[in-house]
C-alpha cells in the first residue's frame, strides 16, 4: 500500500479500511514506512481523528505488529492493570499479590518512568535481586506456580506503538484521544487478559489535566474495548496531590509492604480496596463494590496478601529481608520540611511539585536512560483538608546529600497552600466508568 496515499487519505478526512491502518501499524513496527511519512500521517490523523471503528482497527493491528501472550493455560480468571502514571502511585505494588490473593492471576508487563510519574519497573528494581527481565516463558512458568508474574516491557510487544509513541512525542501528536487509546489498549491486548482495570490519573500531577478530559479519555477508551473483546473497568482518581504518603522508589515499596500489612496511609489503602474491588467485580469475583471490598479487605487482615507479596519478591529473585527490615535503602540524609506560616487548614498540595522534587533528588529520570537513585524520595506528611500549625512538619526529605536536600525543600515550599477556609478531605476516587 502505497504511504503517500494512506496519508493523503487521512489528510482529506475519509475512513480508513481495517487493511490501511495495518499497512500503517505494521510498517511503524518494521520500519518499511519512513518516519517521516508516519509522522504526516499522524499529524493527518490528530487534525481528522480516527472514529470509533477506526480506533479499534488500528489498536488490533498494533498488538498484532509483535508477539501476543497466550494466557489461556494459566488459573482462570486473569486481570491486567493499568495505570496512566502518577505520583506516588505504588498501586500495582500492591493489587498485585492482593488480588492474587483472592483468587485472580496477575500477570502485568510494565514500563520504566520518565518524568514526575515514577514508573513500577523503578519502584521494583529498588527492590536487591529483584528482576523485571522475565521472558515470555518464565513469566507463564511463575503465574503458573504461584498466581503472579511481572516483567519489564519486551521489545517483541506491540512494536508499533514504540515507534508510533516515539514519533507523537516529538511531533505535538500525543494528546489525540484515538491515538491514546490505540496506544494503552493494543498492549493490554499483546498482554493476553480479556479483563483489564485502569486507572486513569486526573490533576495536576497526572495524565489528564480535569474531570472533562479524564472522562473524554474514558469514554474512548470503553467504546474501542467494547469492540476488541476486552472487558475493562476505569476508575478515574485525584492526582492533585500525591498518591499516598511516600513518592520516591524504596520509600514506596515500603509503603506498599505497610498497605499489604493493613498499616499502609488510610487514603492510597482507601484507593487500593477501589481498584481491587473493581478488579474483583471485572473478573466475577464480587458482584458489588462492597462485596469486593470485603474479599480485598479480609486478604489483608488475614495475612495472605503479604504472604503472597512475599512469595512473589522471592520467585523474582528479590531479597525477602525487605520484609523484616525497614531500613534497607535508607537514603544518607532526611530534612523535615515544616509550615512556616499561620495555622490553617491544607487547600493545596501540589503533586506535580512534589513529583518533580523526587525526580530533581535524583529519585527519576529528565531523559530516557538516565540512571536512578532509589534510596531518595519525599514524604508527604499532610493531605488535603488537613490542619495544621505553625512549626509541624509537611515533608520529610530523603536525600543523597545537603545540597540535594535543601533545594528540594525549597521548591516544597511552594508545593502546599495553607488556607483560613474550611475545607474538607478529597476522596481518591472521582468516579468509575464501565461495568
Ligand atoms: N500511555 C500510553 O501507553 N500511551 C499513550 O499514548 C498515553 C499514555
Amino acid at each position: 500500500m502505497d504511504a503517500i496515499e494512506l496519508i493523503a487519505r487521512r489528510r482529506d478526512g475519509k475512513r480508513q479500511s481495517k487493511e490501511e491502518l495495518r499497512a500503517i501499524a505494521f510498517g511503524a513496527a518494521s520500519g518499511s514506512i519512513p518516519d517521516y511519512q508516519l509522522a504526516a500521517w499522524l499529524m493527518a490523523a490528530y487534525l481528522n481523528p480516527l472514529t470509533d471503528d477506526e480506533t479499534a482497527d488500528l489498536t488490533v493491528a498494533m498488538a498484532e505488529s509483535g508477539a501476543l501472550l497466550d494466557l489461556s493455560r494459566l488459573p482462570q480468571p486473569t486481570l491486567d492493570k493499568h495505570s496512566t502514571g502518577g505520583v506516588g502511585d505504588k498501586t500495582t505494588i500492591v493489587l498485585l499479590p492482593l488480588l492474587t490473593a483472592c483468587g485472580v492471576t496477575m500477570v502485568k508487563m510494565s514500563g520504566p518512568g520518565l518524568g514526575i510519574t515514577g514508573g513500577t519497573v523503578d519502584k521494583l528494581q529498588s527492590i536487591p535481586g529483584f528482576r523485571m527481565d522475565l521472558s515470555t516463558h518464565e513469566m507463564e512458568q511463575q503465574a503458573a506456580r504461584i498466581g503472579i508474574a511481572i516483567t519489564g516491557q519486551t521489545p517483541d510487544l506491540a512494536p508499533a506503538d514504540k515507534a508510533l509513541y516515539a514519533l507523537r512525542d516529538v511531533t505535538a501528536t500525543v494528546g489525540s484521544v484515538p491515538l491514546i487509546v490505540s496506544s494503552i489498549l493494543c498492549k493490554k491486548l499483546a498482554g493476553g487478559s480479556k479483563n483489564v482495570v485502569i486507572d486513569l490519573k486526573c490533576g495536576c500531577g497526572g495524565f489528564m489535566p480535569d474531570l472533562e478530559h479524564a472522562r473524554e479519555l474514558a469514554l474512548a477508551l470503553m467504546a474501542t474495548s467494547g469492540r476488541i473483546g476486552l472487558n475493562l473497568r476505569i476508575a478515574i482518581t485525584d492526582m492533585d496531590q500525591p498518591l499516598g504518603v511516600a513518592a520516591g522508589n524504596a520509600l514506596e515499596v515500603k509503603e506498599a509492604i505497610a498497605t499489604l500489612r493493613g498499616v499502609g496511609p488510610p487514603r492510597f489503602a482507601e484507593h487500593c480496596l477501589t481498584l481491587a474491588s473493581l478488579g474483583l467485580m471485572a473478573v466475577g469475583k464480587a458482584s458489588s463494590d462492597e462485596e469486593g471490598r470485603r474479599i480485598a479487605d479480609e486478604a489483608i487482615r488475614s495475612g495472605r496478601a503479604l504472604q503472597k507479596a512475599q512469595e512473589w519478591v522471592l520467585a523474582q529473585g528479590g531479597d525477602g529481608r525487605i520484609f523484616a527490615d525497614e531500613d534497607w535503602l535508607r537514603a544518607p540524609i532526611r530534612a523535615v520540611v515544616p509550615v512556616n506560616g499561620e495555622a490553617g487548614a491544607v487547600a493545596r498540595v501540589s503533586a506535580r511539585i512534589v513529583g518533580q522534587a523526587v525526580v530533581d533528588l535524583g529519585g527519576g529520570r529528565k531523559r530516557k536512560g538516565d540512571s536512578i537513585d532509589p534510596r531518595v524520595g519525599i514524604r508527604t506528611l499532610i493531605e488535603v483538608g488537613s490542619r495544621v500549625a505553625p512549626g509541624q512538619p509537611l515533608f520529610e526529605v530523603h536525600a543523597a546529600d545537603e545540597a540535594s536536600a535543601r533545594e528540594a525543600a525549597d521548591a516544597l515550599r511552594e508545593a502546599v497552600f495553607v488556607g483560613q477556609g474550611p475545607v474538607g478531605p478529597v476522596h481518591p476516587l472521582l468516579e468509575v466508568i464501565g461495568g
